[in-house]
């Protein structure tokens, strides 16, 4: 028999929960911090895909020995505006929280800074990355690749991750523009959400075995080769992460990441850069203005929004009535803790 009922947590019962997790598994104060909190914005903003159901994932990569519990990051100034970060095979966010003052002193005094970072895991949401150089007053765009997934356009295997990429900058008089989107036409999540309802895409979203682009959920998840988002464009978009990512920072290949098989794991070890701009830097004064009349022309107009703005929305009924999670979940977490 299974039980459907569902426990609601607040915020800081969240956060309490994911800490607990990271410490049993041998992450120290400071990671379970930074983690627990990424898991924190992730139940509050979304995507929830990325918040307390991902700690069984964590979990597990440290228990099989593919992701490093006590890894001991470090970050190195290798050039005016470059920042490169090890991660000791631990999870980004640690070197990513240990760089990112220095990244925007970089921003503020260079106009431009990128911080690149490998030998790391990385299992976030990239809005939070962005998100955070935005609330300093920088604009931001981050890239990180992933596990190959995603076929080039024309093509019959898939070559890049789901490679996601965000951008993010202020917005005088209101939180930040923050928006992240990964390079399939259609989450992998998605794919297994209709698969496991019985019922088609809406649109051809990835391979049959024959190499044809279908709409039946199952022979994408027997292929795993799904399609980029616009067509050649998406695919163009993918490369690019590709190579900020793995590429500049010396990461794993998208193509590589089958290697964490022998683990059994489910996370992905690939490259990161993230780059801060500062508009103060470019000689515009009115860059804020610019902003609040691109969101002004999109506000209102039909059903239009700013791109990212639904988390806003998330954020608002999170913070006031908390988050539900189901029976089953909340069954696996008491386990870890
Ligand atoms: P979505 O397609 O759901 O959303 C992409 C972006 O568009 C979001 O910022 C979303 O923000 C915004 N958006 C959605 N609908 C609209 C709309 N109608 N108008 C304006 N903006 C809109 O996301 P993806 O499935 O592409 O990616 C999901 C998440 O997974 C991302 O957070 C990504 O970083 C993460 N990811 C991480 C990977 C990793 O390896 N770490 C790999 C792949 C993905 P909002 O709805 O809040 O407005």
């Amino acid at each position: 028999m299974t039980d459907d009922s569902t426990t609601t947590l607040s915020l800081d019962e969240v956060r309490g929960l994911a800490r607990s997790v990271f410490v049993a598994a041998g992450v120290d104060e400071h990671g379970s911090a930074v983690l627990a909190d990424l898991v924190r914005m992730s139940e509050r903003d979304g995507p929830r895909s990325h918040g307390l159901r991902m700690l069984p994932v964590y979990a597990q990569s440290f228990a099989s020995g593919y992701a490093n519990p006590a890894a001991n990051p470090s970050v190195e100034r290798i050039a005016p505006g470059v920042l490169r970060g090890d991660g000791d095979n631990g999870y980004y966010q640690i070197v990513a929280a240990k760089a990112r003052n220095e990244l925007i002193e970089m921003a503020r005094e260079n106009g431009v800074a990128a911080f690149s970072c490998a030998n790391c895991h990385h299992l976030g949401a990239l809005r939070f990355d962005t998100g955070s150089l935005a609330e300093a007053g920088l604009v931001a765009l981050g890239v990180v690749n992933s596990l190959s997934m995603v076929v080039p356009q024309g093509g019959v295997r898939p070559v890049f991750g789901t490679n996601p990429m965000s951008f993010a900058c202020p917005r005088p008089g209101g939180e930040p523009v923050v928006w992240d989107q990964a390079s399939s036409m259609v989450a992998l999540m998605d794919i297994r959400m209709a698969a496991a309802e019985g019922h088609d895409l809406p649109r051809p979203a990835g391979l049959d075995p024959e190499g044809q682009p279908t709409r039946d959920p199952n022979a994408i998840l027997e292929t795993r080769s799904l399609l980029p988002f616009g067509e050649h464009k998406g695919a163009a978009i993918a490369f690019l992460i590709e190579v900020l990512g793995a590429a500049l920072a010396g990461g794993t290949l998208s193509v590589d990441n089958a290697k964490r098989e022998a683990h059994g794991a489910l996370n992905i070890k690939g490259g990161n850069t993230l780059i801060a701009i500062d508009p103060a830097r470019f000689g515009n004064e009115a860059f804020g203005e610019y902003v609040q009349r691109i969101c002004g022309e999109i506000e209102g107009n039909g059903d239009a929004r700013v791109p990212g703005d639904g988390r806003l929305k998330n954020r608002a009924a999170a913070e006031a009535d908390g988050v539900s999670v189901t029976a089953e979940l909340m069954a696996q977490l008491r386990e870890l803790q």
